[in-house]
């Protein structure tokens, strides 16, 4: 099978022939650029937005709450964002063979960057390097205030919520906070986008897994590699559209698949 072969895994069979070849095309490699979305953890018990068992999928009105406009505008929605905080499910949650095989793939040597749009700190908790993982769209693990941009850990305002505060102000300047997220309306920080660009120009494969590739900047950045002559390999259990530009899709679970791509990689 040729590089600029697109392959589809409709089929078992399907899916051991192209296992193979992204796990021969990974051996050589030597700048891997990954993308990650919401479908690497789900099975880690953190739901994903869009998927067939997705928060937004079952609850459309879900997704005000991650609107920034309607936060600030709407001291109800900020307190039943505040509840919905304290049960996340990322609290409890731990890494699974998905995120352990990334790691994998960066003591390989091989890892030029981790992008991950999400925000529970899982990749870290797995083992990969701080320095290599870029949160594209922050952290659920700290506060930030919408006023003065203070930050604080999430711990201490639950803490707060705990203890009654139903829609805890910022200490230091009284202003709105709000889990350290990239909400819709919210603009990435240019110099994390500025990095995962570059990642994804230098890199020679771009892994995108779990992601249904709808949430811009992230989803422009398969193009960029490509654009610049890497092969892009997508793991995802649903069609995405890029699958017609893709070197190789896997329609696989990917705690079952990404471990097979890496287990030969010394
Ligand atoms: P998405 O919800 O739009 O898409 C997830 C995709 O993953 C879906 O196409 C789904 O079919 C696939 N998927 C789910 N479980 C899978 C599995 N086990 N194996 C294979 N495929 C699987 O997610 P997105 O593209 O990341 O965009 C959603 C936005 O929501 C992101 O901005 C992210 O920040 C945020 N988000 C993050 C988390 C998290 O941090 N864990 C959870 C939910 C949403």
């Amino acid at each position: 099978m040729q590089p600029n072969q697109v392959t589809q895994a409709d089929t078992q069979a399907d899916t051991q022939a192209v296992v193979a070849v992204v796990a021969a095309w990974l051996t050589d490699a030597t700048d891997v650029t990954v993308l990650t979305g919401a479908g690497i953890s789900t099975e880690s018990g953190i739901p994903d937005f869009r998927g067939p068992q997705g928060l937004w999928t079952r609850d459309p009105a879900a997704q005000r709450l991650s609107s920034l406009p309607d936060y600030v505008a709407e001291p109800q929605l900020r307190r039943r964002a505040w509840q919905s905080r304290r049960q996340h499910p990322a609290w409890s949650a731990e890494p699974n063979a998905g995120h352990q095989a990334l790691v994998t793939l960066e003591r390989s040597g091989r890892l030029r960057g981790l992008l991950t749009q999400n925000i529970d700190g899982l990749h870290q908790r797995a083992g990969s390097a701080p320095t290599t993982v870029i949160e594209l769209h922050g952290t659920i693990w700290e506060v930030e205030c919408l006023g003065c941009g203070d930050r604080q850990p999430m711990t201490t305002a639950l803490a707060r919520v705990d203890d009654g505060e139903d829609d805890p102000a910022c200490l230091r300047c009284g202003g709105i906070l709000k889990s350290a997220t990239v909400s819709f309306g919210q603009p990435l920080d240019p110099d994390v986008i500025r990095a995962a660009e570059r990642a994804a120009r230098e890199c020679d494969l771009f892994l995108a897994v779990g992601t249904s590739l709808t949430v811009f900047p992230a989803a422009a950045l398969p193009r960029v590699a490509v654009g610049n002559g890497a092969l892009l390999v997508i793991v995802n259990a649903e069609p995405t559209s890029y699958d017609g530009i893709a070197n190789a899709v896997l329609r696989e679970p990917i705690g079952g698949v990404l471990p097979r791509l890496v287990a030969g990689l010394r």
